[in-house]
């Protein structure tokens, strides 16, 4: 593929984060080259469980994923892309008294940030959800929990970019980024290990698990840890159960999809780490997550698991987003590291195209910005 000479916008990353920016900057009409140094998706995007949970994430980014959820569900009618979205709403499900004590905390602390979520005890959560196990001793409910397809929106997110007019490079590892005060063609030139080199006004480092290893090019700081994610699907099924779950403890994630595989996650780490590239499967906690899926659904049982994988997902020290401008440059940008990046990308990526196009939003979200880590 001829790649430009020249763009507006270069982005580093085809993955959710990457794309959910070029999208609205493209809309925008401004020319947009994604590199990236595999195939687009391949990455955490690619592996992850699809969930869009309100009810476990953390106040801070309350309003951006009630926000984000609702951009998930207009996505057909905003890109006129198929993103197999499902909002079946969710439940929270407390194991032990420590549990329901932390899930009444959330909650409360959900409401007073304008959430509709409710408190349920044994009876009622056992009541709405019939195939719950024992185990569950309470829970909470949130109707606007969903998921959508990672798969489908892989390959829809690719298509409307480059309906767009986004040039998707893969295979182009950028391995240098310079400031060229010189240049009339663009503020930086940003070099691939093809041997290309593009020129831009904007670069956004939306590279995942590698942002820190980028944000060095660019002589900056993004201290990151990145977690090894196990998941598993089962062969289809008949209806089991029909909402999204979730766990107080954060140790499991829970859903059936409208093909009947039932696909469980919970954060459970795998071996392997970013540095040496690998990421493979620990069989000890992988009997951990299925024991406490069964403890929770005890039909799953019967199930056959056909696959269960690993990815890397990326996460700031304080496990917020990292999103604005990247290091002293002006015009460098990051959108990277949210946890639950999936769920949150849409409004995200938004929020940093309108920084990256008005100068006037540039302030907006403080707590996000990459300058929180530089001492
Ligand atoms: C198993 C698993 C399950 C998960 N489940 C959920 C979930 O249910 N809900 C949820 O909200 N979140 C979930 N997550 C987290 C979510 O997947 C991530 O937060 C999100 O996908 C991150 O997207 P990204 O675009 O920032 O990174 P990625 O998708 O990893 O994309 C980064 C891209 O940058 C490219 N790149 C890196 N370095 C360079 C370079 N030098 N040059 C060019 N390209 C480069 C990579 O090749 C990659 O394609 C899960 C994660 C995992 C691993």
């Amino acid at each position: 593929m001829d790649l430009p000479k020249v763009a507006d916008i270069v982005i580093i990353g085809a993955g959710i984060s990457g794309l959910s920016v070029a999208l609205p900057i493209a809309k925008a009409g401004l020319s947009v080259v994604v590199l990236d140094k595999g195939a687009p998706w391949s990455d955490a995007s690619g592996a992850n469980a699809g969930t869009l949970s309100i009810q476990v994430k953390r106040a801070e980014v309350l309003s951006l994923i009630h926000e984000s959820i609702e951009r998930w569900k207009r996505m057909p009618e905003d890109y006129g892309v198929e993103v197999g979205f499902g909002q079946p709403g969710g439940i929270r499900v407390a194991t032990t008294e420590a549990e329901r004590l932390q899930l009444e905390e959330s909650v409360r602390i959900q409401k007073d940030n304008g959430i509709d979520v409710q408190m349920l005890d044994r009876e009622e959560v056992q009541r709405l959800g019939p195939w719950l196990g024992p185990a569950v001793r309470a829970g909470s409910i949130c109707p606007h929990d969903g998921y959508s397809s990672p798969l489908l929106v892989g390959n829809s997110m690719v298509t409307v970019a480059r309906q767009l007019g986004v040039v998707i490079a893969s295979d182009n590892c950028v391995t240098a980024i310079k400031r060229d005060k010189t240049s009339e063609i663009g503020r930086f030139s940003i070099k691939t290990d093809k041997g290309e080199t593009i020129y831009a006004s904007h670069v956004v480092n939306a590279a995942g698990a590698w942002a820190g290893e980028v944000a060095t090019l660019l002589g900056a700081k993004l201290p990151m840890e990145v977690d090894v994610n196990m998941l598993t699907v089962t062969e289809p099924s008949s209806p089991l159960f029909d909402r999204v779950i979730t766990h107080a403890g954060g140790i499991l994630s829970l859903k059936q999809l409208p093909n009947g595989t039932c696909l469980i996650g919970g954060g459970w780490q795998g071996r392997g780490s970013v540095n040496s590239g690998t990421k493979d499967i620990d069989y000890e906690r992988f009997l951990h997550n299925m024991r406490i899926a069964v403890d929770v659904i005890p039909k799953l049982s019967n199930l056959r698991i056909t696959r269960t994988w690993a990815g890397f997902e990326a996460v700031a020290p304080d496990a917020l987003p990292v999103m604005g401008q990247l290091g002293q440059h002006e015009h460098v940008w990051t959108l990277a590291c949210a946890r639950g990046g999936y769920s949150l990308a849409p409004a995200l990526g938004v929020r940093l195209a309108q920084m990256i196009l008005s100068s006037t939003d540039r302030e907006a979200f403080p707590q996000f910005s990459p300058q929180r880590f530089v001492k």
